[in-house]
């Protein structure tokens, strides 16, 4: 069988929807993928479909999220029908809310900047007040002042949509395909994986926080870490919440999804009862009425973030035809990565515009991207 036009490693969200969509620019795909024991944020994130406080501090980025949200209308419709699964894809609009009035101060000053940064145009969120708020987001407890809403926002289910790439892919997708090395020549790579040597001209390295130890082997050294995020489930109720909040959604089933802590924790991904009580404390303050809920489910998980937050996206030093990409919100960016980013590669090469994401950036001072969001959420 003659090699691949790529190879794709990593089967998580971010690999599967670059494969995705090279697959439907007409390339032949490998996808390489490790398997259960590898660290997995695509199987433990909260399904935000998101953008109203991305890209402060970099407007590339807020360019890259709306475009994003935009397309994934598109996309959902085009992965459903290909692979006969429902994703429970919404986009009713997202709210931010405000607990107190130093809270909301904070919001309106971030929802400022990021209209300065992108102009009136580029960038929709609006401030509402807490009676507003009201009339769509009923039950809200006396806490709450004030939020944020952006009708871009929405929410589906990672994990169908997860299991929706994969059905779409299946006859390039590798499982227990662990990479182990990689050789770089004229002529393309060569990578060993699961007792296997697959070679291609091209390869995308898409593997999470895998991705740390595939740049290493090829003398690249990807500036991210783990941050680690804590999610509650709750059991299935009545339906009560019409529109996804940053930190509290509820599902097409009933179960209401309540997170995410960010904590510095290193590769720890355990759950811990301090966390679950700051969040689980946090919804109650939102929404008094989970105060009956039980809690079925609990995990914490991964983020892959750089010191911005921002994606990496780029070639690898020496080595063109090795490309990078690696970003928090691989949710969101999933439509933007299946229509767009597949299509720069399989043309190949990224728009100009790109270079923003080029890990370059963080050799300069530190000043420099200091401009970012505290408390931008997935
Ligand atoms: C708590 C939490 C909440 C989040 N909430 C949201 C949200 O609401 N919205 C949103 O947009 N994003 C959210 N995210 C972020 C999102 O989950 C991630 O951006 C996304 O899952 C990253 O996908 P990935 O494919 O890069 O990485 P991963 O999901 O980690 O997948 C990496 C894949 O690479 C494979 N792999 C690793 N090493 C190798 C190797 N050597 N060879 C072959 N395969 C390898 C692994 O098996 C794995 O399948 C959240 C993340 C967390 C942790």
């Amino acid at each position: 069988m003659s090699d691949p036009d790529f190879i794709v490693l990593g089967g998580g969200l971010v690999g599967s929807a670059i494969a995705y969509g090279l697959i439907r620019q007409g390339k032949r795909v490998t996808v390489l993928d490790e398997g259960d024991v590898a660290l997995r944020a695509s199987r433990g994130n909260f399904g935000l479909v998101w953008v109203q406080t991305k890209g402060l501090g970099m407007p590339a980025y807020a360019d890259w999220a709306r475009l994003s949200v935009d397309v994934w209308p598109e996309f959902a419709k085009e992965l459903t029908q290909r692979s006969g699964i429902d994703m429970n894809y919404r986009k009713p609009g997202g709210f931010q809310v405000a607990l107190g009035e130093k809270d909301m101060e904070a919001r309106i000053e971030v929802i400022d900047k990021l209209r300065a940064q992108q102009g009136a145009e580029g960038y929709d969120c609006e401030i509402v007040e807490r009676k507003r708020l009201d009339n769509m987001l009923p039950g809200l407890g006396p806490e709450v002042v004030g939020g944020t809403y952006c009708p871009h926002d929405g929410h589906v289910s990672p994990l169908r949509l997860l299991k929706a790439l994969h059905k779409v892919i299946a006859d390039s997708y590798r499982p227990n395909s662990k990479a182990t090395a990689i050789r770089g020549s004229a002529g393309g790579f060569q990578v060993d994986a699961g007792g296997v040597t697959h070679a291609a001209p091209k390869i995308v390295l898409a593997a999470g926080l895998g991705n740390l130890p595939l740049g290493e082997m090829l003398g690249f050294k990807l500036p991210v870490r783990p941050q680690r995020g804590q999610i509650l489930v709750t059991e299935r109720l009545p339906a009560f919440l019409d529109y996804p909040l940053s930190g509290v959604r509820q599902t097409e089933e009933g179960s209401v999804l309540l997170g995410s802590s960010r904590e510095e924790v290193g590769y720890d991904n355990s759950t811990t009862p301090d966390a679950m009580h700051t969040i689980a404390g946090n919804a109650l303050r939102i929404f008094p009425r989970l105060q009956h809920a039980r809690v079925v489910r609990a995990w914490g998980a991964l983020r892959i973030l750089a010191p911005d937050e921002f994606p990496i996206y780029q070639t690898l030093p020496g080595h063109d035809g090795a490309m990078v990409a690696t970003c928090h919100s691989g949710v969101s960016l999933a439509g933007a990565h299946a229509l767009c980013f597949a299509k720069y590669l399989a043309d190949g090469a990224l728009p100009e515009h790109f270079t923003a994401f080029h890990s370059r950036r963080f050799d300069v001072p530190k000043a420099s991207y200091e401009l970012v969001d505290p408390d931008h959420h997935a």
